[in-house]
């Protein structure tokens, strides 16, 4: 079948079903989030069709867009309810934001890939996506200018602990979500700031690309990958 014969609406709403209700996704709103953006436009032409299977997609920069069950539960442990101020570490090809900017207020995001970064600005502002910002950067040390955050979502690995100057951009009762642990494999993580307290619930296990940058893992490191 020809690319332009295939139904991304209808792809989009089995995946929805199939993927995401049937796991634990409950929250309508980020399910009417994951049904309403077109994940199809955010790889590229050659991966469309693969665009809704139930797994990651190399999106260049030897970068993925992450997997549509991951991203949904992401989002779901953010709780956000519409009036947040979201950051977001990795920007990659643009999805997660645009995910984000459905259920949030405002999103910064910032990408350390600048190729990556301007395409994905492109296609956010082609979608009408006015609330998302796209930074170039190393997000690792956070964005202070814009701080501080009511959540923040960090879509590359940490290392062992989430970076300090992320952990001070975000208001007292905010959340962070991130993935946590190795370069091969890591801990979801929700952490939930107290005033000087944090609380930390972990969710799944999960394989991300790493953080790289000064409170990251050094680029060097990701070489053998
Ligand atoms: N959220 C993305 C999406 O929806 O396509 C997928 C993120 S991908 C798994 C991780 C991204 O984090 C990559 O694009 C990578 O270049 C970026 N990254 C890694 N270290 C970074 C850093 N220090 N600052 C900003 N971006 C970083």
């Amino acid at each position: 079948m020809a690319e332009t014969d295939l139904d991304f609406g209808a792809l989009r709403d089995d995946m929805v079903q199939q993927q995401l209700v049937t796991r634990d996704i409950t929250d309508r709103r980020v399910l009417d989030a994951m049904r309403s953006v077109p994940r199809h436009l955010f790889v590229s032409k050659g991966m469309r069709r693969m665009a809704y299977w139930d797994g990651p997609l190399s999106i260049g920069e030897r970068q993925t867009i992450s997997q549509p069950y991951i991203v949904a539960l992401m989002t779901q442990l953010l709780r956000l309810a519409g009036h947040e101020m979201v950051l977001e570490v990795g920007c990659g090809s643009g999805y997660q934001a645009a995910v984000l900017a459905c259920l949030a207020e405002q999103v910064i995001t910032i990408e350390r890939h600048p190729t990556l970064a301007s395409k994905a600005r492109e296609l956010l502002k082609q979608l009408g996506h006015t609330n998302v910002t796209v930074l170039v950067g190393d997000g690792s040390a956070g964005v202070p200018d814009e701080a501080p955050f009511d959540a923040i979502m960090i879509t590359a690995a940490t290392p062992t602990t989430v970076p300090p100057p992320l952990k001070e951009q975000v208001k007292d009762g905010g959340r962070i979500v991130a993935p946590v642990g190795g370069m091969g494999s890591q801990v979801l993580e929700v952490l939930e700031r107290r005033g000087t307290d944090w609380r930390t619930v972990r969710s799944i296990p999960v394989m991300f690309v790493p953080l790289i940058g000064k409170h990251g893992w050094e680029e060097k490191e990701y070489g053998y990958w």
